[in-house]
């Protein structure tokens, strides 16, 4: 086939036990006798039937497409590369499987970022860098030694890096994408958890910083995600390494800890000249953060490409415009864009409820909620912003009925459907089985195109919950809400564990349900990209977090993001050319004009 053309064969999803070798019986090139796809030959067991190898070099490429149609367990991927890419894989991981093209390049004193989809090679380009991988680039038939690495990526930024890794020189620490899977792999209590990794003497001061001092002497198992967050951040930034990798540092942190988390990472590579390679999803923060920026593209699970490095602000906008200027490459058919002045101007749409003054204490004096009485609209979406713990979720209770006030009638009788902020559907039940018990809209065209294609659900139907990735996780748990009948959904943290593709995808599915099945949305989240592009108006919550809180009552997106940033002392200004929100450096000349105009966010 052509040169630019691979076979990727997914081993755990191929079961010829199960078919009858479809695809090898229709392969136009076995049908004239030549051995296209074959059988691995490897021993399988107990009498299991043999999987199925493809060779590159007869098969005729994706404008053939047979086997992929046949499979009956979409096994098999049939791929063009696009023309542009002209380079050897830094590494295959076997004839049929996934490969990386490029290589990310840590430097020393700088935070570079990566941006793109999950499943693009974020983590095999990690292990390589670590010295725990040896790439092979992508050559089977002959070894491949670090020198060889070197020699291929000669002259490039990460040169230098690779001569390090070879000598083993590199010493390398690692902040894990799920958090939520910490308590399975240590048992003990905060404080015992970062008395192991305090290399350098600063876990007093991370712990400050991030307020981890109330949980010190909790057992990891009852932290919340947001605590784990942080305590997974200081226990990776207190080690004495000269490597840092951070995959995702934004959930379940509010905007507040975002920063927060920002500001350490970029004072652990300026003043102690670390490197710092970080993968995160929320722009905003990415935008802050990184000093350079990669982006990733590719087919998940099949070929990833990490670009060469580019200035932060372009790479954000290439990725945004969805068209790579250096690479000569479309990413995405459509660019995603941001409104510059204009808030959408409140709808006038009719009232779905109203709802009075409430007021929410829980036990003696442990945490109060005010909320200002306001009206919800109908087919609006309504977005909900504020730090943790400062009652947004007791608001979403007082709503649902499932508390009850202690000064107010929120009797408000209305059906809502709810996403909570951890979730937790891991049942062992198929995806399919369990979407189609929440809605008899199953499987309609409409279903499809609406809810199963832009949260990308057609692969993991016949998965098992139990078996699902954190983001995979999020997506039914999105489809589920979405689907259930009801007169309001509420969807807690919706981008969390979300790569910023899926967050796209997510956010124009949530509008256009909103729009064509007018529906009343509520979204509670922390990604400024998100809440810009999805919501109508605007609730925010203030207060001391964990002690008391102030629920604002709805007002439109300039009024709400102004209130809601003022709390934080955070401005943005837009972009000159895409008109996306950046956030200003603190007390540069902008910053200080904006906020004293008061204009945090529509300057
Ligand atoms: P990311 O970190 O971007 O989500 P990974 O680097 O973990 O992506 O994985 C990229 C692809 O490589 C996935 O499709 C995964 O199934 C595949 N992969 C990872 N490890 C192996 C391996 N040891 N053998 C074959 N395929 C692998
Ligand atoms: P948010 O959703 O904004 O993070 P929550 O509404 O979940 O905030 O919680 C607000 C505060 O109330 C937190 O300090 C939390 O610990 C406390 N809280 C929540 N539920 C209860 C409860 N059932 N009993 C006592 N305190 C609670
Ligand atoms: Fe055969 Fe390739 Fe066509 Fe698949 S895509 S049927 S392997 S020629």
């Amino acid at each position: 086939m052509a040169d630019d053309s691979i076979a990727v064969v997914d081993l755990d999803r191929c079961q010829p036990d199960r078919c009858s070798y479809e695809c090898k019986n229709y392969c136009p090139p076995n049908r004239t006798g030549k051995e296209c796809i074959t059988l691995r030959g490897e021993e399988t067991d107990q009498g299991q039937p043999e999987q199925i190898h493809i060779s590159e070099e007869i098969c005729l490429g994706e404008t053939c497409g047979i086997c992929v149609e046949k499979c009956p367990f979409d096994a098999i991927e049939i791929i063009n590369l696009p023309q542009e890419l002209q380079d050897d894989p830094a590494h295959r991981y076997g004839e049929n499987a996934f490969s990386l093209y490029g290589l990310p390049a840590p430097q020393e004193g700088k935070v570079t970022g990566i941006l793109g989809p999950n499943g693009i090679g974020k983590t095999t380009a990690v292990r390589i860098l670590a010295g725990e991988l040896e790439p092979n680039l992508g050559r089977h038939d002959e070894p491949v030694d670090w020198d060889d690495v070197l020699e291929a990526y000669r002259g490039t930024e990460i040169q230098d890096y690779i001569a390090d890794v070879r000598d083993g020189e590199v010493t390398v620490a690692r902040k894990p994408q799920y958090v939520d899977q910490i308590p399975n792999t240590f048992d003990g209590n905060t404080r015992e958890l970062l008395e192991q990794t305090d290399e350098r003497g600063e876990l007093e001061s991370l712990v400050e910083r991030l307020s981890i001092d109330p949980v010190m002497d909790q057992s990891i198992d009852d932290l919340s995600g947001g605590e784990l967050q942080r305590v997974a951040l200081a226990a990776t930034l207190a080690r004495d390494t000269d490597f840092y990798f951070l995959d995702e540092i934004t959930p379940y942190l509010d905007i507040g800890q975002r920063v927060t988390a920002a500001r350490l990472i970029r004072e652990l590579a300026e003043e102690e000249d670390r490197s710092m390679l970080v993968v995160e999803h929320d722009l905003a923060i990415l935008d802050l953060l990184a000093d350079t920026l990669h982006v990733a593209y590719g087919e998940p699970g099949a070929y990833g490409v990490v670009t060469a490095p580019k200035s932060v602000r372009n790479g954000i906008n290439e990725y945004l415009a969805g068209y790579l200027d250096n690479e000569n490459m479309r990413i995405r058919p459509d660019a995603i864009e941001f409104e510059e002045h204009a808030p959408r101007t409140a709808t006038r749409a009719d009232t779905l409820v109203e709802y009075p003054d409430l007021t929410k204490c829980y036990g003696e004096d442990e945490f109060t909620l005010e909320v200002e009485g306001g009206e919800i609209r109908e087919n609006e979406v309504l977005g909900i912003v504020g730090p943790n713990g400062i009652g947004k979720s007791t608001f979403a209770k007082l709503l649902t009925g499932n508390l009850e006030p202690d000064e107010g009638d929120a009797d408000l009788d209305l059906e809502i459907s709810y996403k909570p902020q951890y979730v937790t559907i891991d049942q062992h039940m198929r995806v399919d089985a369990f979407l189609s018990s929440i809605t008899d809209q199953f499987g309609s065209s409409y279903w499809n195109t609406e809810i199963a294609q832009p949260l990308q659900l057609e692969r993991i139907m016949e998965q098992n919950l139990s078996d699902l990735s954190g983001g995979e996780r999020q997506r039914v748990a999105i489809a589920a809400c979405l689907s259930d009948s009801a007169d309001l959904y509420l969807l807690d943290e919706p981008s969390a564990h979300l790569d910023v593709e899926q967050r796209v995808q997510a956010t124009s599915a949530i509008r256009r349900y909103a729009e064509q099945q007018d529906a009343t949305v509520l979204v509670i989240d922390h990604d400024i990209y998100m809440m810009d592009l999805l919501a109508d108006r605007l609730m925010v919550f203030d207060g001391e977090p964990a002690v008391h809180g102030r629920a604002g009552t709805p007002q439109s997106m300039r009024d709400g993001m102004n209130e809601f940033l003022a709390n934080l002392e955070v401005t943005f200004r837009r972009d000159e050319r895409t008109s996306r929100p950046r956030i200003n450096k603190p007390d540069s000349q902008l910053d200080k004009q904006q906020r004293s105009e008061g204009e945090y966010y529509y300057a």
